[in-house]
């Protein structure tokens, strides 16, 4: 059969054999859910620069040398900035009547300096003018703004899984319509990754989303009035979350820059809370708060770390070539990053793992990378991609530019793969259509050419190097998980994890037994000189803002 139907064709049929070895110690003796558990529960948040993604990094640096993995390491990819932690949060409403409240701090805010009580202060600027009433006023106190409540979110009518007719639609995607970027004919966005990146001296990050977004807007610039309540002495911002039902979505609230300037503490609180409070104050009715945050800076070490590891390659010819594998392996730190990206980089490790167990000594080597501060902007991937492939912004390309292959990536939740994103890559097409041949009764077939973006393949494909996200089922991850206090172990999904890691395996194993590379695109032209970029941030893409 494989002589009449050409050689791609033959070269690019799975080994059966392999295939189902796999899938056996994939499916059947899979680890991922306790890797997963170590990632999440035992590390606790991995907010970029943290202790807890330090700790999440040891343990992985110790299990890919447990399984028998070469030139394990943290690696230093350039300057980060200001490592951050919450040590303590505690806040309740004390007057009218005792509740506690569910809120978390902004990321890289101070904390209140010990405990603080005090009457909530309705603050209302809608011009530089106002804040004059303010003056001399708000010492100590804890402020709210005025926030729209959000809109009652139903989540019954949250899509879940990919419809037949959805996927249907994305195998037909035409280059034009996925040069517009995630998946036409779906209602929703492709969860993508980042958050707004950075943040301004203060309202940064979530911006618009909060208690605070319609300030700049109105007359009054959000660096001048962070300033006008660091310079008063304000006890505590409170801020609306993004999210309903105690869901908190996360943000910060400063840069992690090491230069950036100081802002007053604030807390994210939930819209249920916060609007609580709000009707209270507007009404005329006392609200009294008590708090007691504490957040720790770290700044003895300012540099960002990805963890890398490698089973290397056998064939004299092709071992200098390399399959690459990874994911983010930060999250947000108000819950422990279950789904964003503990899910991804689990699968990615578990990957490694059935490789390394099943005794497959590939052709070309395979190097993992569990990328740091991609929350921040794509920082930890761009800064390697920098250091290794070369430089984006004139694309002059270092040698080791040529020898990868493919990289592959998985960032968008705990749903299980439902096919590949092309990325624009329709030479790549025939060839992944094949690979996903086997596990069509696993849910995976659908390629299509579109494009999505916004988390770290999208570094590697910025350099030329073929990188590619899988589909995945979009679960709750947007209306629920990502970057919010909800996104814990509770909310991976065992079965989809083990598809997952499965499918990643083999398409790693036959991109390291693969005769040719995978085809690459034309190389990009380079980018935009370098704008207005965070401050601390290593050489990256411009910043896309979306939802990863
Ligand atoms: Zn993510």
């Amino acid at each position: 059969m494989a002589a009449t139907m050409g050689t791609a064709f033959a070269q690019d049929t799975p080994d059966p054999t392999m295939t189902a070895r796999i899938r056996e110690e994939g499916l059947n003796h899979s680890q991922v859910m306790d890797i997963a558990f170590h990632l999440t529960d035992v590390s606790g948040p991995r907010l970029s620069g943290s202790p807890g993604l330090k700790r999440a990094q040891d343990w992985a640096v110790d299990q890919l040398k447990t399984w028998g993995m070469v030139n394990v390491k943290r690696e230093d990819w350039g300057k980060f900035g200001k490592g951050w932690e919450i040590q303590k949060n505690y806040v309740a409403m004390t007057v009218p009547y005792y509740h506690a409240l569910i809120g978390i701090p902004k990321a890289w805010t101070p904390g209140t300096n010990g405990a603080i009580k005090g009457e909530v202060v309705y603050f209302k600027v809608d011009t530089i003018t106002d804040l004059a009433k303010y003056k001399g006023k708000l010492k100590g106190k804890i402020i709210i703004t005025d926030a729209a409540a959000p809109k009652e979110q139903n989540f019954e009518t949250l899509p879940g899984r990919f419809t037949d007719a959805q996927l249907d639609t994305m195998a037909r995607a035409t280059p034009a319509q996925g040069l517009a970027g995630g998946a036409p004919g779906l209602t929703g966005p492709i969860p993508g990754h980042i958050a707004a990146a950075g943040g301004a001296r203060n309202g940064g990050g979530g911006g618009a989303r909060g208690g605070r977004g319609g300030f700049g807007g109105r007359g009054v610039n959000a660096n001048t009035l962070a300033q006008f309540e660091l310079d008063e002495g304000v006890g505590l911002i409170l801020t609306q979350a993004r999210g309903t039902d105690g869901t908190v979505f996360t943000t910060n609230g400063a840069s992690h820059a090491d230069t950036a300037h100081m802002v007053s503490p604030s807390l994210e609180t939930s819209s249920e809370d916060y609007q609580r409070i709000l009707r209270l104050v507007k009404a005329g009715v006392p609200v009294t708060l008590e708090a007691d945050i504490k957040t720790e800076f770290f700044t003895k070490d300012l540099e960002g770390y990805n963890v890398v590891g490698e089973i290397p390659g056998t064939d004299p010819k092709l071992k200098d070539q390399l399959v690459m594998l990874g994911g983010h392996f930060d999250s947000w730190h108000a819950a422990t990053g279950g789904t964003d990206n503990a899910s991804g980089s689990a699968v990615m490790l578990e990957a490694m793992r059935i490789l390394s167990r099943i005794g497959f000594h590939p052709r070309r080597t395979i190097r993992i990378a569990l990328w740091s501060a991609e929350e921040e902007g794509e920082l930890g991937s761009s800064g390697y991609v920098a250091n290794h492939f070369g430089d984006i912004y004139t694309m002059t390309l270092k040698p080791e530019q040529s020898k990868v292959s493919a990289y592959y990536n998985i960032d968008n939740g705990t749903g299980k793969i439902r096919g590949i994103f092309l990325q624009q890559n329709a030479a790549a097409g025939p060839i992944f259509q094949q690979w996903l041949a086997p596990f069509k009764d696993l849910g995976a077939t659908t390629v299509t050419i579109a494009n999505t973006a916004s988390t770290d393949h999208a570094a590697l494909d910025a350099i030329g190097i073929p990188g590619f996200q899988f589909i995945q089922d979009p679960m709750d991850y947007m209306a629920r998980t990502h970057h919010s206090n909800q996104d814990t172990y509770d909310k991976i999904n065992p079965d989809d994890m083990k598809q997952m890691a499965t499918i990643v395996a083999s398409f790693v194993y036959n991109t390291a037994q693969r005769d040719d590379m995978i085809p690459r695109k034309a190389l990009p032209a380079p980018r935009p000189a370098r704008g207005a970029r965070g401050a601390g941030a290593a050489a990256r893409p411009a910043t896309t803002t979306g939802n990863n």
